[in-house]
């Protein structure tokens, strides 16, 4: 069993004694975002803390985003904090509504909710702004009129200090000009940029005067043409987590030299009265590795756009969409959320870690039910013609309490083709001539041989049962039978495309070595049959999780599937297949 204790951690250590020392315990809330001037107003922030996840419009949800779901809500479900959906669309051009609805049916989707805390960082355009002509005021930062080349030459190297440009000395009445002209639209891309004043000699190159906004004539998906100046991500996600009054701004490892800019940043806005304090906190930890997948947004967008996969919500894909559409469940991510914990230090996790943990919440939830994906016909040659009866099925082997069902039993049967063998090997023990087998909740059948078309094809097996062997009644324990096969009246059988999926690569670090990771994709990652299912699969509704015994877990497509006409699609297998040594 998973243990799904919540195992402590180093943020949680930092939440402890931030909590302990009291540390944000004196903050004013207004109950919405705003600057200092508004929360002043506000009464004391009744959330311990607050968390947010700031995912940017741009692409669909993956799996290492709801590692980073998990966690922030996670946060501030145990200690009674909040956790914000904040939208970080501060970049005008590759955001969309559609990306938009996604996160938030995604994010509802794993359970969590954000109350009214949800937010649009392009709100906040003009606070940003308005900060940025406080910086200038206070001589803390400067309009740069080089071009794009000398900056970047006077930028130095890991090892050798900047130099400061020829504009860093202008005045701050003629940056505070500069800047407005620059928002009025009187100026063409790129032509000035405004900087923050800090150290051209740094040892950290982030904090070498970093530019903090642009000019961009671009339509923006929520304020449009309104503005032609935009702040640059690191300029902006600090200073939305302060107006959100975020206490811990929780990010990966990426961002790790950023933090002095963060820290630098909101330190002056708070001096200059501009945001409230205490000030947010922003701490790193490890992002998701997985293996057998790809997490890059720009590779996600490779395989949809080259169609490798049948679009954003493809089983196969580790998008949030397609994990739903495979029939993976949200208690199966936060599971493997817990599992993996957060850390400091880059490291793989492998898929199957993913696997086990829907696997098991699938096993626990799943009704069992037949499914015979290769379909073979199976007569039974002393079953009367027309005849039939009920069997009793349990629901769940382990839970009585969700009883049996009945399904019909006739003299013909689909079952795996695999389950007969005209000369079995070595511990088979399914269908050969002259053994015997239980039909799994049904009777036992002694097997006669099989009968083949003029190619030495196999048509039907054919069996003689055994009428007092009927599973459930007094007596038939005591045949003792080696094979235990499943199978489905034919006259009653469902009919329905299934589609197998597996692992969308074969290899577990796709692209390694140089290769095109397009090379590295698995040729078998879906394979669709028609199976027989057992009659009243039938009526399942889409996103119905079921076990087909003997194959996985499986879910009736929450797309395709029609009332009276689901199809279903593999979650997946009982056991790792792809364990080592297999
Ligand atoms: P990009 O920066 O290329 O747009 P992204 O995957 O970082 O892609 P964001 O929308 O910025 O996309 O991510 C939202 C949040 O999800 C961020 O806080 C980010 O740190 C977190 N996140 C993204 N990928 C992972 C990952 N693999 N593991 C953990 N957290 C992640
Ligand atoms: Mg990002």
């Amino acid at each position: 069993m998973v243990d799904i204790e919540k195992p402590s951690n180093f943020i949680r250590h930092i939440i402890d004694a931030d909590l302990r020392a009291g540390k944000y315990a004196s903050r004013l809330w207004s109950g919405r975002p705003g600057p200092a001037a508004q929360q002043g107003a506000g009464a004391g922030d009744t959330a311990t803390i607050r968390t947010r996840f700031p995912p940017e419009p741009n692409g669909y949800l993956h799996f290492g985003h709801a590692k980073s779901i998990c966690l922030n809500f996670g946060l501030a479900l145990d200690y009674g904090g909040a956790c914000h959906l904040r939208f970080d669309d501060t970049n005008p051009e590759k955001e969309d509504q559609e990306y938009v609805d996604s996160i938030i049916d995604a994010v509802r989707w794993l359970g969590f909710d954000w109350q009214d805390n949800q937010y649009f960082a392009s709100d906040y355009f003009q606070w940003m702004y308005d900060f940025a002509e406080r910086l200038i005021e206070a001589g803390h930062a400067y309009v740069d009129s080089q071009t794009g080349d000398e900056m970047r030459a006077s930028r130095g190297t890991l090892t050798d200090p900047g130099r400061n440009s020829p504009f860093r000395s202008r005045a701050p009445a003629e940056n505070l000009a500069l800047f407005r002209a620059m928002r009025a639209g009187e100026f063409p891309d790129g032509t000035h940029i405004l900087r923050a004043k800090i150290d051209m000699s740094s040892g950290n190159i982030n904090m070498r005067d970093p530019p903090i906004y642009r000019i961009r004539h671009a339509t923006h998906h929520n304020t449009g043409d309104v503005w032609c100046v935009y702040p640059m991500y690191t300029y902006a996600h600090p200073i939305e987590d302060a107006l959100e009054n975020i206490t811990h701004s929780i990010c990966t490892l990426e961002f790790e030299d950023q933090r002095p800019f963060y820290d630098w940043l909101l330190a002056r806005l708070a001096e200059l009265g501009c945001v409230n304090t205490p000030l947010p906190q922003q701490i790193e930890f490890a992002r998701l590795n997985l293996s057998y997948v790809v997490l890059s947004k720009r590779k996600l967008i490779q395989l949809v756009e080259e169609k490798h996969v049948d679009g954003w919500d493809d089983p196969r894909l580790p998008t949030l969409v397609g994990a739903r559409r495979r029939g993976f469940t949200p208690e199966g991510f936060r599971r493997f959320s817990e599992m993996i914990g957060v850390s400091k230090s880059d490291s793989w996790i492998d898929i199957s870690v993913l696997e086990d943990c829907q696997r098991e919440h699938l096993n626990e939830t799943a009704p069992r039910r037949t499914a015979v994906l290769d379909p073979g016909k199976l007569i039974i040659d002393n079953y009367p013609e027309g005849q039939e009866e009920q069997c009793l099925a349990p629901n769940h082997p382990q839970k009585p309490e969700w009883g049996k069902r009945a399904v019909a039993f006739s003299r013909e049967l689909w079952i795996e083709r695999e389950d007969f063998m005209e000369a079995p090997s070595k511990g088979y023990f399914r269908l050969f001539p002259g053994n015997t087998v239980r039909l799994r909740y049904g009777f036992v059948v002694k097997c006669a041989g099989a009968e083949r078309d003029a190619d030495g094809n196999i048509t039907a097996v054919h069996c003689d049962y055994l009428p007092d062997s009927k599973s459930g009644t007094p007596g038939s324990d005591s045949y003792k039978v080696k094979g235990n096969i499943h199978w489905v009246a034919a006259r009653h059988a469902y009919a329905c495309e299934v589609r197998l999926y597996d692992r969308l690569f074969a290899v577990e670090a796709p692209g390694e070595g140089g290769l095109d990771f397009i090379g590295d994709l698995n040729p078998r990652s879906k394979v669709v049959v028609t199976a027989q299912l057992e009659a009243a699969l039938k009526d399942a509704a889409a996103e119905d999780r079921v076990q087909f015994e003997r194959h996985g877990y499986f879910v009736a497509d929450r797309i395709d599937s029609r009332p009276g006409a689901p199809v279903f699609n593999r979650a997946v297998t009982l056991k790792d297949s792809w364990a080592k040594g297999k």
